[in-house]
């Protein structure tokens, strides 16, 4: 696709609730914007289903929605039906899916993750470290060159038989360098470990194809591209051949074989509803449905082919009109090695984040010490939006209107 003619028109921009049509929401891959069917479906859950239906819509119509929701979600990442669940958070997923593959270890002590991974990940890998008595090494993979030849090489350094699991997050949130899942989930392999990716930064923005690579299992959002809603469930993806050699280290009733016998023993269920725990979050996963029908709708090749057009224009501009004034851009300008977002580094990034706020009704994301984020969501962002943030970038530095806020960051970033 042409930089000049990418994403004129976005063909699901309609689909959305777009309340003030001057605001370039570039946030996308932090909260989704709310999808009209949401609004309207969350409207009948609660004055239908839960007014009126009450206990009964357990059985009518809430009981099959994680798994039902699980599985389109298994289609937006090359997962076959009955690999995925839509439970819990993300960081409690990934708790659960590194738990249960690393009680598979055996004499293997080292869990291999990326150092400038997510905070919530590496959080909870430490965790299991100090559990488990074993190590945690962090990799620092040069993600930022976009370069896989010297990310793999870095990898390659300390993949071998100590290795006991390697997690890393597809799309790095910071940077948005994407990992080549194939071959990393072959490295991986080759050294006798499991992989466990996170997909939260591509999943409904980035084709994927777990079952291609054999990943081992994924965890990921589904309040950033997928739209679900603030705080809604995440996903947990498990590749059929571990499903049922894997426990769930919280074994709640939920992913009991027979919930509703009320047995006093565990026995997990045998399917992907062993990593349910307790009773689910009704609305906010009623929420995740509306959004992920309308990425199965869209398609993800066709949404990828049309994001990459918008984030070639913001490349586009970046060369032509920011880095002359000092902006550094991050992001890969490969698509086989970038997600959907463009990271740009500048000194004053937090006072220019605030700026394009407050004074350009831009809305990027600031991320320490010096990175602002512009997410790129294809099923609503305009060509124009990406205009409007390089205007304001151009704008914010070049007349100095950023020196007006303070220099230290506070509050959601
Ligand atoms: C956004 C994000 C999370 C968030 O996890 P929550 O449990 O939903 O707060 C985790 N990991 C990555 C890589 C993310 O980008």
């Amino acid at each position: 696709m042409n930089a000049h003619t990418a994403g004129e028109n976005a063909p699901f921009r309609d689909r959305f609730v777009i309340d003030n049509p001057r605001l370039a929401y570039l946030d996308g891959n932090s909260l989704g914007r709310l999808p009209r069917a949401t609004a309207e479906r969350m409207a009948r859950v609660v004055a239908e289903e839960w007014g009126q239906g009450l206990i009964g819509s357990w059985n009518q119509a809430w009981l099959p929605l994680a798994r039902r929701i699980g599985d389109k979600i298994g289609q937006l990442i090359g997962a076959a039906p009955g690999e995925t669940l839509v439970c819990d958070s993300t960081s409690i997923n990934l708790y659960k899916a590194a738990w249960a593959l690393l009680q598979h270890r055996g004499t293997r002590w080292r869990i291999v993750t990326d150092a400038t991974n997510f905070p919530t990940d590496l959080y909870v890998l430490e965790s299991l470290r100090q559990q488990l008595g074993a190590d945690l090494q962090l990799v620092p993979v040069p993600l930022d060159q976009g370069n896989h030849a010297a990310v793999h090489a870095a990898l390659s350094a300390v993949l071998d038989a100590s290795t006991a699991l390697v997690c890393l997050s597809h799309v790095n949130y910071k940077t948005g360098y994407a990992f080549d899942l194939d071959t990393v989930t072959r490295m991986a392999h080759e050294a006798g470990a499991p992989i466990l990716w996170d997909l939260s930064h591509s999943v409904g923005a980035v084709p994927l194809d777990l079952t291609r690579a054999a990943a081992d299992a994924a965890v990921g959002c589904t309040y950033k591209y997928l739209n679900g809603g603030p705080g809604a469930p995440a996903f947990i993806s498990i590749r059929q051949a571990w499903l049922e050699k894997l426990r769930n280290p919280i074994p709640g009733w939920f992913g009991a074989a027979r919930p509703f016998d009320f047995g006093p023993d565990y026995e997990p269920h045998a399917g992907i509803e062993r990593f349910a725990v307790g009773t689910p979050p009704i609305l906010s996963l009623a929420a995740v449905e509306c959004g992920v029908d309308l990425t199965c709708e869209a398609g993800v090749s066709e949404l990828r082919q049309r994001g990459w057009g918008l984030m070639q224009r913001f490349f586009q501009g970046y060369d032509e009109r920011l880095r002359p004034l000092g902006f550094e851009l991050v992001t890969p300008r490969e698509c086989e090695a970038a997600g959907s977002h463009v990271s740009l580094r500048h000194p004053a990034a937090w006072q220019i984040t605030q700026d394009l706020i407050q004074g350009y009704q831009v809305v990027p994301d600031y991320r320490r010490p010096d990175i602002i984020r512009f997410g790129i969501t294809p099923l609503y962002t305009l060509a124009s939006e990406i205009e409007q943030a390089i205007g304001g970038l151009e704008s914010s530095v070049s007349l100095g209107t950023y020196r007006s806020y303070p220099e230290q960051p506070r509050g959601v970033t």
